[in-house]
């Protein structure tokens, strides 16, 4: 089985526990205006690889993989494009005694495919954008029930969630909004294992502009450390395991 890869990274130290090895697939199903690799979007681009390329390159690092709960990460773009593909490289993974995370934006129908990635799943590290419909679709290009949907399907399942979230200045801090997500985060229950506070950044912008793209937030600035602790603090009223 191949697909379309943008790249892979053999020491990942913040996607998932332990030392990861994160495959990033190509192709996304948002457009988000903060987005830092804005050169995943294209679902053409990127390179041909096989699960035996992958696993290859896995089988190198195994022994650094195997502790504390390290394993594979499949990230993107969105990875769930390539759900058939990350449900056997998974099996494979499992197979020789390594963890499996997915950094999702869960902004996909829940099809066989997906459900089948899934079960092959120990971490999802599920990026919510936003809580407002209306505020989600200027930021992300799309609208959220998609992604409320996925997070209720795998409150269900046997696997750890961990949330992350980007603020964003102006389009993420408000505080009614930021009081909605912790809420929400909450109602998930106990498959919530952390939540990771993400700030916005700039460092993805060369991207942008190698592609020709004008970049949608050239005038915004990182969020101040007093925003992002008000946020942690909201965040922490109903949640425990908050980390910026
Ligand atoms: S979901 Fe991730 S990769 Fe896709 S546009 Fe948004 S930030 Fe970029």
């Amino acid at each position: 089985m191949k697909t379309r890869i943008h790249s892979m990274e053999s020491m990942g130290t913040v996607d998932g526990p332990g030392i990861r090895f994160i495959v990033f697939f190509q192709g996304c199903v948002m457009g988000c205006k903060f987005c830092h690799n804005r050169d995943t979007w294209d679902k053409h681009a990127g390179v041909e690889t096989s699960i035996d390329d992958i696993m290859n390159q896995i089988q190198k690092g195994l022994p650094f993989f195997k502790g504390n709960h390290g394993g594979v990460t499949a990230s993107g773009g969105e990875p769930l494009i390539h759900a058939a593909f990350i449900e056997e490289l998974f099996k494979r993974c499992k197979a020789l005694g390594i963890t499996t995370a997915l950094d999702t934006s869960g902004c996909v129908e829940l099809t066989e495919e997906v459900k089948a990635a899934l079960r092959q799943t120990d971490y999802v590290l599920l990026d919510i954008k936003h809580m407002v419909d209306e505020k989600h679709k200027i930021l992300t290009g799309r609208h959220n029930d998609l992604v409320f949907k996925f997070a209720d399907y795998i409150k269900t399942l046997t696997l750890d969630i961990w949330i992350r979230h980007v603020v964003v200045p102006t389009y993420t801090t408000d505080i009614e909004d930021v009081e909605k997500l912790s809420l929400y985060i909450a109602s998930l229950g106990k498959n919530v294992k952390r939540i990771d506070i993400l700030p916005y950044h700039t460092m993805g912008i060369y991207k942008w502009d190698e592609l020709g793209f004008d970049y949608p937030l050239i005038e915004l600035s990182p969020p101040s450390e007093a925003v992002l602790a008000e946020i942690k603090h909201i965040l922490e009223k109903h949640n425990k395991n908050v980390y910026l």
